[in-house]
């Protein structure tokens, strides 16, 4: 079998012009510009890397981007008080504080202090509890996109095994909610399960989030399984260094049914998906009926 590849960066491209449209109008009928306001502290290239292609997105679509760029030194305090302002500031809609922040800088208490309603990332504590409880939240940009691939290529999920491998707040557990929340039968998988090839084996998805080079090869997939490769994993390539993903491509996609690439996978949509996010919020903050296909 030679696996359908699933095109995330033209999914996100669909995605981000449905945006656009929808801001134009929100911009016409309502005059306003949905806000996104980007916290980064401190000056970890790779967060560099993904603050300025956020940005350059968001203005794509139409809305209005804000950075802030603190000293890797700010104190929490001067951090919970941006955070505190933004919150107020009625032009920002979605607030985004970029992870891993500085070891001295508590990522709980910083992102608990947004407010729920403007946590376009879905990691405060009460869009966890929403999304956990089957209520309207914010959903983390990274699991929304796979789904919204899944769904697409699928149609209904209903009754399907997937297998989560990988148990983080960011993707793994998220994932496995909204698996579950569209009646797939879920297996979370992480470092200490036993049997991990053979528990992939079983799964009709798969998904792997795990951040290991191609740790997952084409005889832990089972024959016709859709495979959403989550990992951005950097590896030497002579002198040089190329992106890969957890999951060993050219083995698995002779075996499976569909199957993310990386680059140009997963990784597309998570943004795409941060300015749906940043839409839904602005919507909700103004009692506004939300477009269809932006969240679940
Ligand atoms: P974390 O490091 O937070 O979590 C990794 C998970 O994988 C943990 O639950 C860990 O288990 C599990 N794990 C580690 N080793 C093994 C193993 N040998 N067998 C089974 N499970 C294992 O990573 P993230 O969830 O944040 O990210 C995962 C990957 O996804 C990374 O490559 C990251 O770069 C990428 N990523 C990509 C995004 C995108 O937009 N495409 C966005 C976010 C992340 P345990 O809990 O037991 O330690």
């Amino acid at each position: 079998m030679v696996a359908t590849i699933i095109d995330g960066k033209a999914f996100a491209a669909e995605l981000r012009d449905k945006i656009a449209m929808q801001v134009a109008r929100l911009k016409a009928e309502q005059g306003i510009t949905p806000g996104l306001a980007v916290v980064l502290v401190g000056e970890d290239p790779a967060s560099e890397v993904y603050v300025r292609s956020k940005g350059k997105q968001t203005v794509e679509v139409g809305m209005a981007s804000f950075e802030y760029r603190l000293a890797a030194e700010t104190s929490e305090a001067e951090l919970l008080a941006v955070v505190d302002r933004l919150n107020a500031d009625p032009e920002i809609h979605g607030i985004l504080v970029q992870l891993p922040l500085p070891a001295h800088l508590d990522s709980d208490l910083v992102i608990n202090r947004i407010d729920p309603a403007k946590d376009v990332d879905g990691f405060h504590i009460s869009n966890v509890g929403l999304l956990g409880t089957g209520q309207k939240a914010m959903v983390p940009c990274t699991p929304l996109g796979c789904l919204m691939m899944l769904r697409a290529h699928h149609g209904s999920l209903s009754g399907l095994h997937a297998v989560v491998v990988g148990r983080s707040n960011i993707v793994g557990k998220p994932m496995a909610q909204l698996l579950l929340g569209d009646s797939c039968t879920v297996t979370i998988a992480h470092s200490r399960t036993r049997n991990l090839a053979e528990i992939c084996r079983s799964a009709d998805i798969l998904v792997a989030a795990v951040g290991r080079p191609e740790m997952i090869t084409g005889d832990w997939v089972k024959p016709g399984a859709t495979v959403i490769d989550v990992g951005i994993n950097r590896v030497a390539d002579g002198d040089k260094t190329r992106l890969v993903g957890d999951v060993a491509f050219d083995s698995a996609a002779a075996v499976a049914g569909a199957i993310t690439p990386v680059p140009g996978g997963v990784g597309p949509m998570t943004i795409a998906c941060l300015l749906a996010n940043t839409l839904t919020a602005t919507c909700r903050a103004n009692a506004l009926p939300e477009p269809a296909g932006l969240t679940v």
